[in-house]
């Protein structure tokens, strides 16, 4: 089949690079430029988004600031309504969605502006979280208040746009569950995993190593179904969690839903059988979707670096992942997947590990 991309970054590169595994063909589009590239090129082709439109059997994106106009060309070539997804682009709207379809999420509650969000504050118990309601992203457009402190300070940033005051949630631990659902409806998760976030950006992730108590993985896909049923997408999805509590006592809380895949998911690039890349791109082409396999991953973000250290390239066990970006400070410009053995992967041991490695990325 032939597939379009909206958007070019390393999302729309490793959807790219698993739709030629598939045998398909992909183009993405540059949504800041309109321009049409192949995989893996910085050379545009001499074609419009208009051709690129009418070429494709299927149109899908990697990040869900989808424009009108691109939506007016694509029209049903889009498997997922971007109207749908709208919400989810909008902390006030987002959570209206999880309150609608009782997926349970921290306490929270909108304001418009500074006067409504001093007023909140006023009679706000605990710790909380400000978030801007559009735009956010690693942690930016994030603002932590509590009980005795001045809000002045918070009205002139955080009150200078709409947002959501969010009760701080003491977690045991964050995970995330990512997955698809295909056109028929059906669904297919990979177990949670466990996120570990440091100034708001994922350090790193987890995968088939993290002991968590059993039912809460059948509780991630009941919820990931009821949403993504809902909103009648198609395609691979995330869903980030904080987990409360521990042992049968623990529950989980929604975080924020990512209607794309996700930086929680690259474990898969060579932790499973079928990537979340390729996953994805079954799902919107109605290929065959196998059971999901996990062998244990470590996944390290390479942040900020102008490149990764020779120890990681040269590694038995590493497979870097370099995205070709400008280096900026907290900017996600690659990520290695560490695979790890059956004995050396018990909780403690990957965390100091994975603590050491992250200082030598
Ligand atoms: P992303 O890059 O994942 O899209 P984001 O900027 O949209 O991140 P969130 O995921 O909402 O922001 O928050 C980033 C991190 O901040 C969370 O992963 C978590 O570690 C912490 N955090 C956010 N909200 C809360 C909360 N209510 N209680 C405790 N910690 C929180
Ligand atoms: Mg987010
Ligand atoms: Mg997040």
């Amino acid at each position: 089949m032939k597939v379009l991309i909206l958007g070019n970054g390393q999302l729309g590169q490793m959807l790219g690079q698993a739709s030629i595994q598939l045998g398909d063909e992909c183009l993405l589009i540059n949504t800041r430029t309109n321009q049409v590239m192949p995989v893996g090129s910085h050379q545009a082709l001499d074609w419009s988004v208009e051709q690129a439109m009418a070429w494709a059997d299927v149109v899908s994106w990697e990040h869900e600031q989808i424009s009108d106009a691109h939506v007016a060309l694509a029209q049903s070539k889009l498997l997922t309504r971007p109207e749908q997804i709208k919400p989810l682009t909008h902390r006030q709207h987002e959570k209206s969605l999880f309150d609608r379809l009782d997926l349970g999420t921290a306490p929270w509650q909108a304001f418009a502006n500074k006067e409504e969000l001093a007023d909140i504050l006023a009679h706000w118990q605990g710790r909380a979280v400000i978030k801007a309601a559009e735009g956010g992203y690693d942690g930016k457009g994030q603002w932590r208040w509590q009980p005795g402190d001045d809000i002045q300070p918070l009205l002139a940033t955080a009150g200078q746009q709409p947002g959501i005051v969010e009760a701080m949630i003491p977690f045991h631990c964050e995970v995330s569950i990512v997955g698809a659902r295909t056109k028929n409806g059906d669904t297919h998760c990979y177990p949670l995993v466990e996120n570990i976030h440091r100034d708001g950006i994922l350090s790193h992730t987890l995968a088939g190593i993290t002991k968590l108590p059993s039912h809460l993985q059948a509780v991630a896909e009941s919820w990931f179904t009821r949403l993504t049923t809902d909103l009648g997408y198609v395609g691979t999805l995330a869903i980030e969690f904080f987990v409360v509590g521990e042992g049968e006592q623990a529950s989980l809380l929604i975080n924020e839903v990512a209607p794309r895949v996700h930086n929680s998911g690259h474990w898969s690039l060579t932790g499973s059988n079928c990537s979340q890349f390729s996953l994805h791109m079954r799902a919107i082409t109605g290929a065959p979707i196998p059971p999901l396999s996990t062998q244990p991953t470590l996944m390290l973000n390479v942040i900020g670096v102008p490149e990764i250290p020779a120890f990681f390239w040269q590694h038995g066990q590493a497979a870097p992942f370099w995205y070709g970006k400008e280096a900026r400070p907290g900017r996600k410009v690659g990520h290695i997947n560490i695979a790890l053995d059956g004995q050396s992967s018990g909780d403690e041991w990957v965390q100091s590990h994975a603590e050491q490695l992250q200082k030598l990325v």
